[in-house]
């Protein structure tokens, strides 16, 4: 017999869906697709990137447009009209840390993929991209 009612199972279910598209967990899953072993969350590595995959030696992060300014969408160049100044210096302290972690990484001799979420909605485009940020340097 069931233990939870079928509103709750509808609400799990919508939660496990919801994770799963997630722009990182998509990003993820197409690397995996490619064939690589992808490790996730890298604490020891600058910026903790969000996957990466060492037989390639890159790294992936996966970017929120509205918090690391995307120049490619409207959630980046869309600043809100109220505390804007607040938001502009937020967002540009987070692309200094972006551009000083890539730095680090590539000194150290990593392979640094940015992919931004808007990038990730045309699956196709997606996979071209990293197919092409994988196997070319
Ligand atoms: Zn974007």
């Amino acid at each position: 017999m069931d233990v939870v009612t079928k509103r709750r199972r509808s609400e799990i279910m919508s939660s496990i869906r919801s994770k799963n598209t997630r722009p990182e967990a998509v990003v993820r899953r197409f690397v995996r697709q490619l064939g690589y072993t992808v490790k996730e969350h890298a604490a020891e590595l600058p910026g903790t990137p969000d996957l990466v995959l060492p037989q390639r030696k890159a790294v992936i992060f996966v970017h929120g447009c509205f918090w690391h300014g995307c120049g490619r969408c409207d959630r980046g160049t869309r600043v809100p009209q109220t505390n804007t100044r607040f938001w502009q210096a937020k967002i540009a302290t987070n692309r200094l840390r972006d551009r000083r972690v890539a730095a680090r990484l590539r000194q150290q001799g990593w392979h640094v993929i940015t992919v931004w979420a808007c990038q990730t909605k045309d699956t196709l485009q997606l996979r071209n991209l990293l197919l092409l940020r994988l196997t070319v340097r």
